[in-house]
């Protein structure tokens, strides 16, 4: 997927605001942004530990898990594809992005600047980026398999259940404590509950029933 149109750095509107974009997560990349798929170049790439491979879940395929990569967000692994997330782990509030803009991952490098309080245009289209990404599944699921043994559908299911059951605990214990990473996974749920109840659920009943036992 190509764009023609001009990325806009506006680093005065972007310190104002103070990089809220980069605080919720790391970016996303497009297809074209990575230079090679094959083996030893992308296990290169996923081993320098900057990046991790996402699944997202959208209605532009039909609800089904669609896998991505994304720069790495703090405190998460390689394969993060379903977690509260974090801000990106090279951001810092003193320097804000370390990359120029030629080097950021086009999902981030193409956020439109604005006066909005969270910016939400994108030059690139989240419904192409997505699609684009299909051709890539296997190759994904090979490094999903690499690093965690595992197949890609089953990390996912466990880490849906893993992060359900972390914060329904945290927001069953105090709902003020929830970090907007986990506050945004309480929203998405009713939308994965049709292909996923089982393991949101089996990740709440642990959460209360963890919660009982430590009332006892
Ligand atoms: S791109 Fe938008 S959300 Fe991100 S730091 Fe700049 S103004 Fe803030
Ligand atoms: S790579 Fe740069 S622009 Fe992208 S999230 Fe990280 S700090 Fe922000």
């Amino acid at each position: 997927m190509e764009n023609n149109e001009q990325k806009i750095e506006n680093n005065s509107l972007c310190a104002k605001c103070g990089g809220l974009c980069c605080q919720k997560s790391g970016c996303g990349f497009i297809v074209s942004d990575i230079k090679s798929f094959k083996f030893a170049d992308m296990k290169a790439l996923l081993d320098e530990g900057n990046i991790s491979i996402k699944a997202v879940f959208t209605p532009y395929r039909a609800n089904k898990m669609t896998m991505v990569l994304k720069m790495r967000s703090v405190d998460k692994e390689v394969v993060d594809l379903f977690s509260a997330s974090t801000a990106c782990k090279l951001w810092t509030r003193e320097k804000g992005c370390p990359l120029p803009l030629e080097l950021r991952p086009s999902l981030g490098a193409g956020l439109i600047p604005d006066l909005q309080e969270e910016c939400s245009r994108n030059l690139y289209d989240i419904e192409e980026v997505i699609n684009d990404w299909e051709k890539h599944q296997d190759s994904l699921a090979k490094f999903v398999k690499i690093y965690t043994g595992k197949k890609a559908r089953d990390v996912y299911e466990e880490q849906i259940e893993v992060t359900c059951y972390k914060v329904y605990k945290k927001f069953l214990k105090d709902r003020k404590s929830l970090t907007l990473g986990e506050s945004e996974i309480l929203k998405s749920i009713p939308c994965m509950e049709t292909e996923f109840k089982d393991v949101i659920l089996l990740g709440k009943y642990r959460a209360i029933k963890e919660l009982n036992e430590e009332k006892i």
